[in-house]
């Protein structure tokens, strides 16, 4: 038996989670796809300056009740990945919050794309939970000012004209690098800078596993595809890993 045990790291992105309801907004039955204008709810510059589109943005928040979302086989599986011992650190671009809701240990999940669980002022930056804030709507505040500053407030994630977080990047970068086993799961690698991610491990020698319903860039190089449901497949992988871990 080989002493050396493999690094692994695994890229999460919608695809994990739309088992437990989420939908996927970018993919092609997704929301932004049929209605162009809900994007405008997600992209900084109209969120700033226009308080009906921050009124609609609330307001849907509160009808998705993603915040109810329950951790599916898929998250589960990489639970059991880390209590198997292998070394492993999860990139998620889901800001769902389901990898440590599912019982992962919260510093080995790097949120690249922050989280809808927390709220942020624009003004003084102060962080909250979500939660409180649907409650505040719920209760008649059509959008909710920030109780120490009377600023605007906003999800804690990276919306659509904004970059993400550059320490964040750099150390999804580092993990990139630094891994043996990369595993790309339920996202579609088109979109950048997560994109480089799995490019960076093939250049520094990993392995390439490709979980996702639909072809992805990096398919060719991988070397391996799975196309099969990953609430089937990604626990029938961490099986395969932990007995034969290399
Ligand atoms: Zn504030």
């Amino acid at each position: 038996m080989n002493a050396k045990r493999p690094m692994i790291a695994v890229l999460t992105g919608a695809g994990i989670s739309t088992d437990s309801g989420i939908p996927d907004y970018r993919g092609p039955q997704g929301l932004w796809h049929k209605d162009p204008s809900a994007q405008e709810l997600v992209t900084i510059g109209p969120y700033l300056r226009d308080p009906e589109v921050r009124r609609r943005s609330w307001l849907l928040r509160g009808e998705a009740g993603a915040l109810g979302a329950e951790p599916n086989a898929g998250h589960r599986a990489l639970v059991e990945l880390e209590r198997s011992g292998l070394p492993l650190r999860v990139l998620t671009q889901n800001v769902d919050g389901l990898h440590q809701r599912s019982g992962l240990t919260a510093r080995k999940v790097l949120e690249l794309h922050g989280t809808a669980r927390e709220v942020q002022c624009a003004g003084c930056r102060v962080t909250g939970p979500m939660e409180a804030v649907l409650a505040r709507v719920g209760a008649g505040e059509a959008d909710p000012p920030c109780r120490e500053c009377g600023g605007i407030l906003r999800p804690r994630t990276v919306m659509f004209g904004e970059a993400l977080d550059p320490v964040v990047l750099q150390q999804a970068d580092a993990i990139a690098k630094a891994c043996d086993l990369f595993i790309a799961v339920g996202t579609s690698l088109q979109v950048y800078p997560v994109a480089a991610l799995p490019q960076i491990a093939l250049e520094s020698g990993a392995r390439l596993v490709v979980m996702n319903a639909e072809p992805t860039p990096f398919d060719e190089a991988a070397d391996e595809v799975i196309r099969e449901p990953i609430s089937q497949a990604l626990p029938e992988l961490v099986r395969r890993l932990v007995r034969e871990p290399s």
